[in-house]
């Protein structure tokens, strides 16, 4: 039985104006094993388009074409897949070798398209280059070649799959007389050791070398003879035969991706950073909230006593969206005030309290040396201090924090006086006053992050007086005479019209803050998302058409639509990969930077990454990409072969 077998095989063209084109008007012709046929005919007569219907990459024809028996047009696509992998090599004029890939790896395509180990993939392709006699050529790349040196690789690829036919259209149609001998005795051994050999020549001496001559002219075969016997010579290396079923995993599909990458560095790598920018404003968005949320938390766990309620003036109207500033003028309490929340039931005592967020506004000194202060409040008789070395103050006496002191750099600073300014009313308040303990850690805020003092209010009313003020409590902090009794007096004074406590307040304002920072990221973070969706989408789409010719290569050895997908996917999955990564880069870059400003102005760190935010940056980058990937992929799938290998 004939390996391959044509009956009645028609092909026409639609035209533009709906008339049909024949091209192959009925084509009856039968080839063995062993037979290298030269196709002959004048240009435009369908030599070509013969060469594509028995090659696979067109199936829309008339007629049979039987393959061991079977029809090729009646396959599946994916039967075709497989045919073209395992059963056909191709052979183009233009080599159609892949430019960025080194020649090994253009002869070891076939085989990363079958997921075939990458040593076994070595170890073959090598010995098919040597076959051609390119062994010392393997890691050069295509366009280090000669044209002869390049049509021998591009017969090596066709090779490694050991098809059982070749399909040559015009090989040696651009090289010179010499090398085509060169390809032509290559040729002729890949029939002598029993493959089929489809060679379309325009050269009269080619013709004259092979087995069999058909002449096509008009549509139809026009001459049919004989022409020299080939003697058939056993395959020096007995080939692997083995059925190659598998298909390009997405490992082999990421390692390929790398390397077309790697041809287009600089573009890909810029359209890496512009896709970071959007992922690190989320980043940076979720650090700075965590940042706060701590800040926040740490505030709200220095407060000790159980039995207290804090009690604030009500907040007027319009400051409560202002932010900070709310903080920086206080509302102050009067005396008529003070009667009123002393006569509340089960409130044994009801304690003055001033406490300024100073945001920079106050300052601890002594001999030169300067802490800026985050917060200056008052002690309280009914709390606890926890004080890592001193005591507990006295009257004219304060406690500062770790923060505080470290700031200033004295070691033995308990004992010392140190002069604190404190902006109370729009005056500047001055107190010298004497250090008796500094606070430990763990209870000042912010983990001694935050710079605090705390000094009892009647020092700083005296003081105030001394500067001819009257200082009034900016909170008011009443003690419960039990414990069961503290959300009744909350919900009496909250009743009464005064505010929760300044910590509450605080939390209000920082979650106004909070709302701010993350409203403009989120803003900067969906407009450069989408930025760079169409960046990439871009990026890719430029891709396809740059690689159009590739793309049909790789479709005519077998690749199928759902490898080239997953390729082009695999790309838009290393640009996001990469995009993450940078994002992340940039952002620990901004954090280090932006705490150390923050903390020499506050004191505090208001960036805090976290690893899930890193996790999900990437993750969304990679989402990103990929989704925006998968059009231009889509489109890369689609291409028709034909067409695409046709453009010159
Ligand atoms: P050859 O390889 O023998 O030079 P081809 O097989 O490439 O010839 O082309 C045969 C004929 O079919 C030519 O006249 C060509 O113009 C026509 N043809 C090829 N492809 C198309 C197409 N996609 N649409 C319309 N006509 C086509
Ligand atoms: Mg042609």
């Amino acid at each position: 039985m004939s390996v391959l077998s044509l009956n009645n095989v028609k092909k026409s063209y639609k035209l533009g104006d709906g008339s049909e084109f024949p091209v192959l008007k009925g084509i009856n012709v039968s080839f063995d094993k062993g037979e290298l046929v030269s196709i002959i005919g004048e240009s435009g007569s369908g030599k070509s388009t013969l060469m594509n219907i028995i090659g696979g990459l067109d199936s829309k024809f008339e007629g049979e074409v039987l393959v061991d028996g079977k029809n090729i047009g009646a396959f599946t696509e994916k039967e075709l897949d497989i045919y073209r992998k395992n059963k056909i090599g191709f052979i183009f004029q233009s080599f159609n070798l892949v430019p960025h890939l080194t020649i090994l790896d253009n002869v070891a395509l076939a085989l990363t398209l079958s997921n075939v180990k990458r040593s076994e993939q070595v170890e073959r392709a090598k010995e098919m280059l040597e076959k051609v006699g390119l062994k010392d050529h393997i890691h050069k790349k295509p366009n280090q070649l000669s044209g002869g040196q390049m049509q021998r690789v591009a017969i090596a690829r066709a090779l490694i799959n050991d098809p059982e036919m070749i399909v040559a259209d015009e090989p040696t149609g651009s090289l010179d007389s010499q090398t085509t001998q060169q390809i032509l005795d290559i040729i002729t051994q890949i029939a002598q050791e029993g493959k089929l050999v489809l060679l379309v020549t325009h050269s009269e001496h080619v013709a004259e070398c092979s087995s069999r001559v058909i002449r096509i002219a008009d549509g139809q075969i026009v001459e049919d003879r004989q022409g020299i016997t080939l003697t058939p010579k056993e395959t020096a290396e007995t080939a692997k035969t083995k059925e190659i079923s598998k298909n390009l995993n997405f490992a082999g599909a990421i390692k390929l991706a790398f390397k077309n990458m790697k041809e287009k560095k600089m573009r890909n790598i810029l359209v890496a950073v512009g896709a970071s920018i959007g992922i690190m404003s989320i980043m940076l968005m979720l650090s700075i909230g965590n940042g706060i949320k701590t800040y926040i938390r740490d505030t709200m766990e220095s407060l000790a006593n159980p039995l207290a309620v804090e009690v604030t003036m009500p907040e007027e109207e319009d400051t409560s969206a202002m932010g900070p500033e709310a903080f920086l003028s206080n509302t102050y309490f009067t005396q008529e005030d003070i009667d009123k929340l002393n006569t509340v039931e089960h409130v044994s005592a009801a304690e003055e309290h001033f406490s300024a967020f100073a945001m920079g506004t106050a300052t601890a000194s002594i001999d030169g040396k300067q802490a800026p202060l985050m917060m200056v409040s008052t002690l309280s008789q009914y709390n606890e201090y926890d004080l890592s070395e001193g005591t507990m103050a006295n009257k004219n006496e304060i406690i500062i924090n770790e923060a505080v002191k470290e700031e200033l750099g004295i070691d033995d600073i308990v004992g010392k006086t140190i002069t604190v300014s404190v902006q109370v009313d729009n005056r500047q308040i001055i107190i010298d006053t004497v250090v008796s303990g500094v606070l430990s850690g763990e209870t000042s805020s912010m983990s001694g992050g935050m710079s605090q003092v705390y000094l009892y209010y009647d020092d700083l009313k005296q003081a105030c007086a001394e500067q001819d003020y009257d200082l009034m409590p900016t909170s008011m902090m009443l003690i419960a005479d039990a414990e069961e009794n503290v959300d009744s007096i909350k919900s009496t004074v909250t009743d009464m019209g005064y505010g929760s406590s300044m910590q509450e307040t605080m939390v209000e304002t920082f979650t106004t803050m909070l709302d701010l920072f993350t409203g403009v990221l989120a803003g900067i973070a969906g407009i450069s998302l989408l930025v760079s969706a169409i960046m990439i989408l871009v990026v890719l789409y430029i891709s396809v058409v740059e690689r159009t010719r590739e793309i049909g290569v790789m479709k005519a050895i077998g690749a199928r639509r759902k490898d080239i997908r997953r390729i082009f996917i695999s790309e838009s999955f290393i640009l996001g990969l990469a995009g993450g990564i940078i994002a992340t880069v940039i952002t620990f870059i901004i954090m280090f930077i932006g705490n150390a400003v923050i903390q020499s102005h506050f004191g505090v760190n208001m960036i805090l990454i976290s690893p899930y935010y890193v996790l999900f940056g990437i993750g969304i980058s990679i989402l990103i990409s990929v989704l925006s990937g998968t059009l231009p992929a889509a489109k890369a799938a689609k291409l028709d072969p034909v067409e695409s290998l046709r453009r010159d």
